[in-house]
């Protein structure tokens, strides 16, 4: 029998519900493990928990705080073998690429330590005599943590840690697909010292669970990683409500190549940025916009580098390449390559592939001689697919990348700088990257797009308390008149 685990509610383990294989997608006769999916009325009993939690955890000290984040943020660094080959397993991105995200996750944590210590206030004095004001921050109350499949445990880690860290009671609830690494990350967070309710684990169906722990009246605030069509139902939803919304739902992004670009750069830069993690992040390069001297040149290397592209089981060494994540996103990464053959484009690799074990396995695809309104220029596939769009010079490369309505991150690769300046000034995009990956980013610092791409405050590093917090301006007169 697989290994079982169960959502946690209140410190308390949740028995039941319908039972989910979280199944390995390197090899689908390998059960990860089994859980039961909890139905709504536990989703309510979690936040239930949550509440009656808050008034304690929410006036516990900065130190305290820090102390449980750092010691967790320890154990995770220190299993960080483990966990990552748990991610890979459930997952199907790469060990390293695993293993890379576990560490982060570990270097999150660390770093909310350190925020929960860092002064938040301004003491004033009024433009009244004799009064004082002071600008507080205090925690929202009980906010519900809703995240997707491609980042298991940094996710997760990046809303969670700063949710704790401002003293506010958490909702988890994981993507159906990576149970594991959320029920590991729950369970070092608990035993790292957080009180019943502090942070419970809600393990359902998004369409079951979801809607409780997005409207129901004990959350004050939601942060939600995923879909735009989930997005944007919990705007709606949310909106005559009124509760503080944080939504990250993605990009489709763009990665501007111009004649002076170093082709060796140009190469790795596409590659890793398309095709890392199987092209399931979303700041993947899902297009390349390619100016005319350098288009040929670049295509050509491009495609030797991937005849020595490695697809496989996730865990095998030596691979670079893992599986798509489930059925459904191969089929959907399928039909983009349709949709992007019937509408003109040329499509290379993007076979499904017949390994060693039964598996979701896609050969990287790039898509030639497409314009910028195709389908696949305009959508995002979430697949290791990136499409090509040939373009005279770098004015219209910029204005190409900046059609793209999802702004999440955008790239660069020039030798130039002022070209490399200009871009990073007049890029639409959250995240601009010059002669990087457009994936791939710091802890430390804002992460968010513009367009159709985020809402809310932006999440990580010194921007997460913008939205796990809430400020609070105090007056207070002065006291009897003094001789
Ligand atoms: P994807 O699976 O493509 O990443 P989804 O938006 O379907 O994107 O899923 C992201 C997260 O949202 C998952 O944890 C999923 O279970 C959850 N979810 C799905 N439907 C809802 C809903 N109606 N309300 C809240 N969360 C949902």
């Amino acid at each position: 029998m697989s290994r079982q685990i169960t959502s946690v509610v209140g410190g308390s383990t949740v028995t039941g519900g319908d039972a989910h294989a979280d199944l390995n997608p390197s090899d689908l006769s390998d059960v990860v493990l089994e859980y039961g999916g909890v139905d709504a009325s536990a989703a309510k009993a979690a936040l239930e928990a949550a509440a009656a939690a808050f008034p304690l955890w929410s006036r516990t000290t900065p130190w305290e705080r820090s102390t449980v984040l750092d010691k967790a943020g320890s154990e995770v660094l220190a299993r960080a073998d483990e966990l990552g080959d748990l991610l890979a397993r459930e997952e199907g991105k790469t060990l390293p690429e695993a293993k890379g995200e576990v560490v982060r996750a570990g270097q999150i944590l660390k770093y909310f330590a350190g925020a929960a210590l860092q002064p938040h206030g301004h003491l004033l004095d009024s433009v009244r005599p004799g009064v004082e004001v002071s600008v507080t921050r205090e925690p929202i109350g009980v906010v519900s943590v809703i995240t997707p499949w491609n980042f298991p445990i940094a996710i997760p880690a990046w809303k969670i840690a700063p949710a704790l860290a401002y003293g506010n009671s958490v909702v988890f609830k994981p993507a159906e697909l990576v149970p594991g690494s959320a029920w590991e990350l729950v369970d070092i967070l608990n035993r790292a010292g957080l009180p019943a309710g502090a942070l419970n684990l809600v393990l359902g169906r998004g369409s079951v669970v979801g809607p409780v722990l997005t409207t129901d009246p004990l959350v004050n605030g939601v942060t939600f990683t995923g879909s735009v069509g989930t997005g944007r139902g919990i705007l709606d939803a949310d909106a005559p409500l009124g509760r503080k919304v944080q939504l990250e739902l993605g990009g489709k992004n763009p990665l501007v190549i111009v004649d002076d670009a170093d082709l060796a750069t140009a190469v790795e830069v596409l590659v890793q940025g398309g095709f890392g993690s199987t092209g399931q992040r979303c700041t993947a390069s899902s297009f390349a916009v390619v100016t005319d001297a350098i288009h040929d040149r670049l295509v050509a290397a491009v495609q030797e580098r991937l005849s020595r592209w490695t697809v496989g089981d996730a865990r095998a060494a030596g691979i670079e390449m893992g599986p798509v994540v489930d059925p459904s996103q191969l089929a959907q990464d399928l039909r983009y390559l349709d949709v992007a053959r019937s509408e003109g484009g040329e499509v290379h690799g993007g076979e499904v592939l017949e390994l060693g074990t039964a598996g979701h396995y896609l050969s990287p695809a790039l898509v030639l001689g497409t314009k910028s309104s195709d389908t696949i220029n305009r959508e995002e596939v979430f697949g290791p697919v990136v499409s090509v769009i040939r373009v005279a010079d770098y004015d219209e490369a910029l204005a190409t990348a900046n059609a793209s309505t999802m702004n999440l991150s955008a790239g660069v690769v020039t030798t130039d700088l002022a070209t490399a300046t200009h871009f990073r000034r007049s890029s639409k995009a959250g995240m601009v990257m010059v002669n990087l990956p457009t994936a791939g980013v710091d802890f430390h610092v804002p992460f968010g797009g513009r367009g159709d791409s985020s809402h809310g405050p932006r999440e990580q590093g010194f921007a997460a308390i913008d939205f796990f917090t809430t400020s609070k301006t105090a007056y207070t007169a002065p006291g009897s008149p003094r001789n």
